[in-house]
Protein backbone atom coordinates (compact mmCIF):
# COMPACT_ATOMS: atom_id res chain seq x y z
CA UNK A 1 0.00 0.00 0.00
CA UNK A 2 0.90 3.14 -0.95
CA UNK A 3 1.91 5.40 1.96
CA UNK A 4 -0.07 8.67 1.78
CA UNK A 5 2.77 11.59 2.38
CA UNK A 6 2.28 15.31 3.36
CA UNK A 7 3.34 17.88 0.29
CA UNK A 8 5.56 20.61 1.58
CA UNK A 9 4.11 23.13 -0.09
CA UNK A 10 6.40 26.59 0.69
CA UNK A 11 4.31 29.28 2.15
CA UNK A 12 5.23 32.81 0.34
CA UNK A 13 2.53 35.33 1.04
CA UNK A 14 0.30 36.86 -1.06
CA UNK A 15 -0.91 40.17 -0.51
CA UNK A 16 -3.91 39.79 -2.07
CA UNK A 17 -5.29 36.79 0.13
CA UNK A 18 -3.39 37.90 3.30
CA UNK A 19 -5.24 41.42 3.84
CA UNK A 20 -8.31 40.86 1.47
CA UNK A 21 -7.07 43.32 -1.29
CA UNK A 22 -9.73 43.14 -3.92
CA UNK A 23 -8.94 41.80 -7.41
CA UNK A 24 -7.81 44.71 -9.32
CA UNK A 25 -10.05 45.73 -11.44
CA UNK A 26 -9.31 49.05 -13.36
CA UNK A 27 -5.75 50.24 -15.22
CA UNK A 28 -4.78 52.68 -11.73
CA UNK A 29 -4.75 48.97 -9.61
CA UNK A 30 -1.55 47.40 -11.71
CA UNK A 31 1.53 48.26 -10.10
CA UNK A 32 3.24 49.32 -13.78
CA UNK A 33 1.13 52.56 -13.23
CA UNK A 34 1.62 52.71 -9.45
CA UNK A 35 -0.33 50.16 -7.73
CA UNK A 36 0.15 48.15 -4.73
CA UNK A 37 2.23 44.59 -6.66
CA UNK A 38 -0.16 41.77 -5.89
CA UNK A 39 2.67 39.27 -4.47
CA UNK A 40 5.41 41.10 -1.55
CA UNK A 41 7.09 37.57 -2.69
CA UNK A 42 8.62 37.28 -6.33
CA UNK A 43 6.70 34.08 -7.50
CA UNK A 44 9.20 32.02 -9.64
CA UNK A 45 8.79 30.03 -12.72
CA UNK A 46 10.71 26.50 -11.93
CA UNK A 47 10.68 27.33 -7.71
CA UNK A 48 11.93 23.97 -6.38
CA UNK A 49 9.93 21.30 -5.64
CA UNK A 50 10.61 19.82 -1.92
CA UNK A 51 10.05 16.24 -1.57
CA UNK A 52 9.98 14.55 2.16
CA UNK A 53 13.24 16.35 4.01
CA UNK A 54 12.79 13.80 6.35
CA UNK A 55 13.32 11.28 3.86
CA UNK A 56 16.36 13.50 2.86
CA UNK A 57 17.94 13.93 5.94
CA UNK A 58 18.04 10.56 6.55
CA UNK A 59 19.95 9.54 3.52
CA UNK A 60 22.51 11.96 3.83
CA UNK A 61 22.95 10.65 7.37
CA UNK A 62 23.45 7.66 5.76
CA UNK A 63 26.10 8.86 3.33
CA UNK A 64 28.07 10.63 5.94
CA UNK A 65 28.21 7.52 7.78
CA UNK A 66 29.38 5.22 5.35
CA UNK A 67 31.94 8.31 4.34
CA UNK A 68 31.10 7.63 0.41
CA UNK A 69 30.33 10.71 -1.36
CA UNK A 70 30.49 9.92 -4.98
CA UNK A 71 32.05 7.44 -7.79
CA UNK A 72 28.84 4.81 -8.11
CA UNK A 73 27.71 4.97 -4.71
CA UNK A 74 24.68 2.81 -3.27
CA UNK A 75 22.54 6.10 -4.15
CA UNK A 76 23.24 6.43 -7.04
CA UNK A 77 22.79 2.89 -7.65
CA UNK A 78 19.70 3.08 -6.35
CA UNK A 79 18.53 6.33 -7.65
CA UNK A 80 19.26 4.65 -11.47
CA UNK A 81 17.87 1.58 -11.09
CA UNK A 82 14.41 2.99 -9.87
CA UNK A 83 14.85 5.43 -13.14
CA UNK A 84 15.52 2.35 -15.29
CA UNK A 85 12.49 0.78 -13.81
CA UNK A 86 10.27 3.57 -13.81
CA UNK A 87 11.11 4.25 -17.04
CA UNK A 88 11.24 1.03 -18.70
CA UNK A 89 14.46 1.31 -20.04
CA UNK A 90 17.31 -1.50 -19.77
CA UNK A 91 20.02 1.27 -18.66
CA UNK A 92 20.08 4.61 -16.99
CA UNK A 93 22.89 6.35 -16.28
CA UNK A 94 23.21 9.21 -13.98
CA UNK A 95 24.94 11.89 -14.88
CA UNK A 96 26.03 15.50 -13.12
CA UNK A 97 24.05 17.37 -15.22
CA UNK A 98 21.78 17.15 -18.60
CA UNK A 99 24.48 19.68 -20.40
CA UNK A 100 27.22 17.32 -19.54
CA UNK A 101 25.06 14.12 -20.06
CA UNK A 102 24.41 15.42 -23.62
CA UNK A 103 28.13 15.93 -24.44
CA UNK A 104 28.61 12.37 -23.07
CA UNK A 105 25.85 10.88 -25.20
CA UNK A 106 27.01 12.54 -27.97
CA UNK A 107 30.45 11.65 -28.37
CA UNK A 108 29.71 8.01 -27.40
CA UNK A 109 27.48 7.50 -30.21
CA UNK A 110 30.36 8.91 -31.97
CA UNK A 111 28.76 12.04 -33.84
CA UNK A 112 30.93 14.04 -35.87
CA UNK A 113 29.87 16.43 -38.70
CA UNK A 114 26.45 18.41 -38.40
CA UNK A 115 23.38 17.33 -35.99
CA UNK A 116 19.81 19.30 -36.81
CA UNK A 117 18.45 20.38 -33.71
CA UNK A 118 15.82 23.02 -32.84
CA UNK A 119 16.70 26.57 -32.32
CA UNK A 120 13.33 26.92 -30.19
CA UNK A 121 14.79 25.58 -27.12
CA UNK A 122 16.75 26.08 -23.96
CA UNK A 123 20.58 27.02 -25.62
CA UNK A 124 22.38 23.86 -23.18
CA UNK A 125 21.13 21.97 -26.52
CA UNK A 126 23.04 23.31 -29.24
CA UNK A 127 26.08 24.19 -26.63
CA UNK A 128 26.10 20.18 -26.15
CA UNK A 129 26.69 19.90 -29.51
CA UNK A 130 28.97 22.89 -30.09
CA UNK A 131 31.02 21.95 -27.64
CA UNK A 132 31.96 18.69 -28.52
CA UNK A 133 32.92 19.92 -32.03
CA UNK A 134 29.81 19.46 -33.99
CA UNK A 135 27.50 21.92 -35.80
CA UNK A 136 24.25 22.26 -34.76
CA UNK A 137 21.69 23.18 -37.64
CA UNK A 138 18.71 24.65 -36.49
CA UNK A 139 15.39 23.41 -37.94
CA UNK A 140 12.11 24.79 -37.43
CA UNK A 141 9.71 23.75 -34.58
CA UNK A 142 5.80 23.13 -35.61
CA UNK A 143 3.98 25.84 -34.81
CA UNK A 144 1.15 23.90 -32.50
CA UNK A 145 3.22 21.64 -30.81
CA UNK A 146 6.27 23.73 -30.49
CA UNK A 147 8.81 20.56 -31.43
CA UNK A 148 10.57 19.64 -34.19
CA UNK A 149 9.13 19.98 -37.76
CA UNK A 150 10.23 17.19 -39.63
CA UNK A 151 9.59 18.55 -43.10
CA UNK A 152 12.24 21.55 -41.83
CA UNK A 153 14.70 18.38 -40.83
CA UNK A 154 14.21 16.72 -43.95
CA UNK A 155 14.94 19.86 -45.80
CA UNK A 156 18.24 20.71 -43.75
CA UNK A 157 19.61 17.35 -44.19
CA UNK A 158 23.16 16.63 -46.28
CA UNK A 159 25.83 14.98 -46.49
CA UNK A 160 27.54 16.25 -43.35
CA UNK A 161 24.63 14.94 -41.16
CA UNK A 162 25.25 12.34 -38.96
CA UNK A 163 22.26 12.76 -36.60
CA UNK A 164 18.72 14.77 -34.93
CA UNK A 165 18.72 15.91 -31.31
CA UNK A 166 15.15 16.45 -31.00
CA UNK A 167 13.90 18.21 -27.80
CA UNK A 168 10.97 17.01 -25.61
CA UNK A 169 9.87 20.85 -25.25
CA UNK A 170 7.64 21.32 -22.00
CA UNK A 171 7.50 18.12 -22.16
CA UNK A 172 4.14 17.39 -24.25
CA UNK A 173 4.35 14.38 -26.94
CA UNK A 174 5.24 15.18 -30.47
CA UNK A 175 5.56 13.01 -33.70
CA UNK A 176 9.04 10.70 -32.75
CA UNK A 177 7.20 8.31 -35.35
CA UNK A 178 8.20 10.27 -37.96
CA UNK A 179 11.34 11.79 -37.17
CA UNK A 180 12.29 8.13 -36.15
CA UNK A 181 11.30 7.11 -39.91
CA UNK A 182 13.80 10.47 -41.30
CA UNK A 183 16.30 9.14 -39.01
CA UNK A 184 16.25 5.55 -40.70
CA UNK A 185 15.54 6.39 -43.78
CA UNK A 186 18.74 8.69 -43.76
CA UNK A 187 21.03 6.52 -41.34
CA UNK A 188 20.98 9.39 -38.88
CA UNK A 189 21.58 8.48 -35.19
CA UNK A 190 18.74 10.25 -33.36
CA UNK A 191 18.39 11.34 -29.71
CA UNK A 192 16.72 13.27 -27.32
CA UNK A 193 17.10 16.17 -25.08
CA UNK A 194 14.15 15.13 -22.49
CA UNK A 195 15.16 18.17 -19.81
CA UNK A 196 11.24 18.94 -19.63
CA UNK A 197 9.94 15.05 -20.03
CA UNK A 198 10.57 13.15 -17.10
CA UNK A 199 7.28 11.28 -16.63
CA UNK A 200 5.56 11.76 -19.91
CA UNK A 201 4.56 9.39 -22.92
CA UNK A 202 4.76 8.99 -26.42
CA UNK A 203 1.79 7.14 -27.66
CA UNK A 204 2.08 5.22 -24.23
CA UNK A 205 5.59 4.64 -24.06
CA UNK A 206 7.94 6.46 -21.57
CA UNK A 207 9.84 9.68 -23.28
CA UNK A 208 13.00 7.51 -22.59
CA UNK A 209 12.72 4.95 -24.44
CA UNK A 210 12.60 6.82 -28.15
CA UNK A 211 15.92 6.74 -30.44
CA UNK A 212 18.94 5.48 -29.79
CA UNK A 213 19.58 7.44 -26.47
CA UNK A 214 17.41 10.16 -24.02
CA UNK A 215 19.21 12.63 -21.66
CA UNK A 216 17.15 13.87 -18.80
CA UNK A 217 17.65 16.90 -16.53
CA UNK A 218 17.14 16.93 -12.48
CA UNK A 219 18.04 20.84 -12.16
CA UNK A 220 16.84 22.47 -9.35
CA UNK A 221 14.19 23.69 -11.13
CA UNK A 222 12.50 21.18 -13.49
CA UNK A 223 9.51 18.66 -12.29
CA UNK A 224 11.96 16.03 -10.73
CA UNK A 225 15.35 17.49 -9.23
CA UNK A 226 18.33 16.10 -7.33
CA UNK A 227 19.82 19.73 -6.54
CA UNK A 228 22.23 19.25 -10.29
CA UNK A 229 22.03 16.30 -12.24
CA UNK A 230 20.69 14.00 -15.25
CA UNK A 231 20.45 10.27 -16.57
CA UNK A 232 20.98 9.20 -20.35
CA UNK A 233 18.90 6.27 -21.12
CA UNK A 234 19.10 3.92 -23.63
CA UNK A 235 18.25 0.18 -24.41
CA UNK A 236 21.81 -0.23 -26.01
CA UNK A 237 24.22 -2.06 -24.47
CA UNK A 238 27.03 -1.16 -25.92
CA UNK A 239 26.35 2.44 -26.38
CA UNK A 240 25.95 2.36 -22.04
CA UNK A 241 29.09 0.74 -21.84
CA UNK A 242 30.63 3.76 -23.66
CA UNK A 243 28.75 5.95 -21.65
CA UNK A 244 29.88 4.07 -18.01
CA UNK A 245 33.60 5.31 -19.65
CA UNK A 246 33.33 8.70 -20.69
CA UNK A 247 31.40 9.81 -17.52
CA UNK A 248 34.52 8.42 -15.42
CA UNK A 249 37.08 9.40 -17.10
CA UNK A 250 37.61 5.97 -19.34
CA UNK A 251 38.31 4.19 -15.85
CA UNK A 252 37.44 0.52 -16.86
CA UNK A 253 39.17 -0.56 -13.47
CA UNK A 254 42.01 0.49 -11.02
CA UNK A 255 44.44 2.26 -12.55
CA UNK A 256 43.01 1.09 -16.11
CA UNK A 257 42.25 4.02 -18.24
CA UNK A 258 40.45 2.53 -21.73
CA UNK A 259 39.45 5.55 -23.51
CA UNK A 260 38.99 9.28 -23.28
CA UNK A 261 36.78 10.69 -20.52
CA UNK A 262 35.59 13.01 -18.23
CA UNK A 263 33.92 13.48 -15.04
CA UNK A 264 30.60 13.42 -15.80
CA UNK A 265 29.45 12.01 -12.34
CA UNK A 266 26.73 12.31 -9.74
CA UNK A 267 27.17 12.54 -6.44
CA UNK A 268 25.50 10.40 -3.61
CA UNK A 269 24.41 13.59 -1.91
CA UNK A 270 22.81 14.49 -5.35
CA UNK A 271 21.13 10.95 -5.84
CA UNK A 272 19.89 11.55 -2.37
CA UNK A 273 17.87 14.64 -3.33
CA UNK A 274 17.12 12.53 -6.82
CA UNK A 275 15.68 9.31 -4.80
CA UNK A 276 13.23 11.44 -2.15
CA UNK A 277 12.18 13.86 -5.78
CA UNK A 278 11.13 10.78 -7.00
CA UNK A 279 9.08 9.42 -4.30
CA UNK A 280 6.70 12.66 -4.49
CA UNK A 281 7.16 13.14 -8.24
CA UNK A 282 3.41 11.51 -8.28
CA UNK A 283 2.19 14.32 -5.81
CA UNK A 284 4.21 17.29 -7.66
CA UNK A 285 2.33 15.83 -11.20
CA UNK A 286 -0.93 15.96 -9.21
CA UNK A 287 -0.22 20.23 -8.35
CA UNK A 288 1.06 21.08 -11.50
CA UNK A 289 -2.10 19.07 -13.18
CA UNK A 290 -4.45 20.92 -10.54
CA UNK A 291 -2.46 24.19 -11.37
CA UNK A 292 -2.71 23.42 -14.92
CA UNK A 293 -6.00 23.10 -15.01
CA UNK A 294 -6.83 26.06 -12.50
CA UNK A 295 -4.85 28.10 -15.22
CA UNK A 296 -6.83 26.64 -18.01
CA UNK A 297 -10.12 27.76 -16.61
CA UNK A 298 -9.28 31.10 -15.61
CA UNK A 299 -7.99 31.92 -18.86
CA UNK A 300 -10.42 30.59 -20.95
CA UNK A 301 -12.04 32.79 -23.03
CA UNK A 302 -9.45 35.34 -23.36
CA UNK A 303 -9.26 36.95 -26.99
CA UNK A 304 -5.43 36.14 -28.33
CA UNK A 305 -4.58 34.36 -25.22
CA UNK A 306 -3.96 30.61 -25.68
CA UNK A 307 -2.81 28.19 -22.87
CA UNK A 308 -0.60 25.02 -24.36
CA UNK A 309 -3.24 22.46 -23.62
CA UNK A 310 -1.38 18.61 -23.15
CA UNK A 311 -2.82 15.66 -24.96
CA UNK A 312 -5.02 13.54 -22.67
CA UNK A 313 -4.38 10.46 -23.74
CA UNK A 314 -0.55 10.86 -22.67
CA UNK A 315 0.82 10.73 -19.28
CA UNK A 316 2.03 14.21 -18.34
CA UNK A 317 3.83 16.28 -15.95
CA UNK A 318 1.92 19.22 -16.48
CA UNK A 319 5.92 21.16 -15.75
CA UNK A 320 4.88 24.18 -17.84
CA UNK A 321 2.53 26.83 -18.32
CA UNK A 322 2.75 27.69 -21.69
CA UNK A 323 1.01 30.94 -22.94
CA UNK A 324 0.89 31.83 -26.46
CA UNK A 325 0.27 35.57 -26.71
CA UNK A 326 -1.08 37.36 -30.45
CA UNK A 327 -0.80 41.12 -30.08
CA UNK A 328 -3.52 41.86 -32.45
CA UNK A 329 -6.51 40.32 -30.57
CA UNK A 330 -4.77 40.46 -26.91
CA UNK A 331 -4.39 44.49 -27.71
CA UNK A 332 -0.81 43.83 -25.98
CA UNK A 333 2.45 42.35 -27.04
CA UNK A 334 3.96 39.42 -25.40
CA UNK A 335 6.69 41.57 -24.03
CA UNK A 336 4.06 44.26 -22.62
CA UNK A 337 2.22 41.56 -20.57
CA UNK A 338 5.58 39.98 -19.56
CA UNK A 339 6.63 43.80 -17.96
CA UNK A 340 3.25 44.23 -16.26
CA UNK A 341 2.96 40.58 -14.72
CA UNK A 342 6.47 41.29 -13.50
CA UNK A 343 5.72 44.55 -11.79
CA UNK A 344 3.50 42.60 -10.10
CA UNK A 345 6.28 40.46 -8.84
CA UNK A 346 4.87 37.48 -11.21
CA UNK A 347 7.93 36.35 -12.42
CA UNK A 348 7.12 35.13 -16.04
CA UNK A 349 9.80 33.82 -18.46
CA UNK A 350 9.81 34.56 -22.20
CA UNK A 351 11.56 30.44 -22.97
CA UNK A 352 13.44 30.73 -25.60
CA UNK A 353 13.65 34.14 -26.68
CA UNK A 354 15.15 34.99 -28.36
CA UNK A 355 16.08 31.27 -29.74
CA UNK A 356 19.48 29.59 -30.13
CA UNK A 357 20.10 31.08 -33.55
CA UNK A 358 20.34 34.38 -31.98
CA UNK A 359 22.43 33.57 -29.38
CA UNK A 360 26.31 33.55 -29.87
CA UNK A 361 27.98 31.88 -31.01
CA UNK A 362 25.00 30.78 -33.29
CA UNK A 363 23.84 34.19 -34.16
CA UNK A 364 27.64 35.34 -35.65
CA UNK A 365 28.12 31.63 -37.83
CA UNK A 366 24.63 31.05 -38.79
CA UNK A 367 24.04 35.34 -39.53
CA UNK A 368 20.74 34.57 -41.59
CA UNK A 369 18.72 30.68 -40.24
CA UNK A 370 16.23 33.29 -39.16
CA UNK A 371 14.75 33.19 -42.72
CA UNK A 372 14.15 29.38 -42.20
CA UNK A 373 12.87 29.31 -39.21
CA UNK A 374 9.40 31.41 -39.58
CA UNK A 375 7.59 29.36 -36.51
CA UNK A 376 10.09 29.22 -34.36
CA UNK A 377 10.66 33.24 -35.11
CA UNK A 378 7.27 33.95 -34.58
CA UNK A 379 7.02 31.82 -30.73
CA UNK A 380 10.08 33.46 -29.56
CA UNK A 381 8.12 36.79 -29.61
CA UNK A 382 4.82 35.12 -28.04
CA UNK A 383 5.30 33.01 -25.66
CA UNK A 384 5.27 33.17 -22.28
CA UNK A 385 5.62 30.83 -19.07
CA UNK A 386 3.68 31.20 -16.12
CA UNK A 387 4.38 30.04 -12.29
CA UNK A 388 3.55 26.94 -11.27
CA UNK A 389 4.20 23.85 -8.93
CA UNK A 390 3.97 23.10 -5.56
CA UNK A 391 5.11 27.12 -4.57
CA UNK A 392 1.95 28.55 -6.22
CA UNK A 393 -1.18 28.06 -4.44
CA UNK A 394 -4.66 28.00 -5.82
CA UNK A 395 -5.72 31.92 -4.89
CA UNK A 396 -2.42 33.00 -6.76
CA UNK A 397 -3.48 31.69 -10.01
CA UNK A 398 -6.88 33.53 -9.56
CA UNK A 399 -4.73 36.57 -8.98
CA UNK A 400 -2.63 35.77 -12.01
CA UNK A 401 -5.41 35.23 -14.39
CA UNK A 402 -7.52 38.43 -13.24
CA UNK A 403 -4.26 40.67 -14.22
CA UNK A 404 -3.87 38.95 -17.29
CA UNK A 405 -7.72 39.72 -17.98
CA UNK A 406 -7.33 42.81 -16.79
CA UNK A 407 -4.05 43.57 -19.29
CA UNK A 408 -6.06 42.48 -22.18
CA UNK A 409 -9.72 43.66 -21.87
CA UNK A 410 -8.66 47.30 -21.20
CA UNK A 411 -5.10 47.28 -23.56
CA UNK A 412 -6.22 50.44 -25.33
CA UNK A 413 -6.44 52.28 -22.07
CA UNK A 414 -3.12 50.29 -20.39
CA UNK A 415 -0.83 50.14 -23.51
CA UNK A 416 -0.15 54.07 -24.15
CA UNK A 417 0.76 54.55 -20.54
CA UNK A 418 3.11 52.30 -20.57
CA UNK A 419 6.59 53.96 -20.49
CA UNK A 420 8.46 54.25 -23.62
CA UNK A 421 10.76 51.14 -23.50
CA UNK A 422 7.82 48.99 -22.48
CA UNK A 423 5.98 50.15 -25.54
C1 LIG B 1 17.39 22.69 -18.32
C2 LIG B 1 17.64 22.25 -19.71
C3 LIG B 1 18.87 21.71 -20.11
C4 LIG B 1 20.08 21.73 -19.23
O1 LIG B 1 19.93 20.98 -18.09
P1 LIG B 1 21.09 21.05 -16.95
O2 LIG B 1 20.77 19.86 -16.10
O3 LIG B 1 20.87 22.35 -16.25
O4 LIG B 1 22.40 20.95 -17.60
C5 LIG B 1 18.99 21.22 -21.39
N1 LIG B 1 17.96 21.27 -22.25
C6 LIG B 1 16.77 21.80 -21.94
C7 LIG B 1 15.67 21.81 -22.94
C8 LIG B 1 16.58 22.34 -20.65
O5 LIG B 1 15.42 22.91 -20.34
Amino acid sequence: MKKARALSIPRHLPVLREVGMPMKQQPEDLAILGGRPAFTDPLHVGCPNIGDKQRLFARLDGMLERRRFTNDGPLVREFEERLAKRLGVRHCLAVCNCTAGLEIAIRAAGLTGEVIVPSFTFVATAHALMWMGLTPVFADVDRDTHTLDPKSVERLIGPRTAGILGVHLWGRAFDADELSDLAKRHGLVLMFDAAHAFGCTYRGIPVGRLGLATVFSFHATKILNSLEGGAITTDDDDFAAKVRLLRNFGFAGYDRVVSLGTNGKMSEAAAAMGLTSLESFDDFVTVNRRNHGLYARALADIPGVRLLAYDGAEENNFHYVVLEIRAVQAGLTRDQLHAILWAENILTRRYFYPGCHRMEPYRSIFPDAGHELPATEDLVCSVLCLPTGAAVHTGDIATIAAIIRLATEQSAEIVPRLTATTR
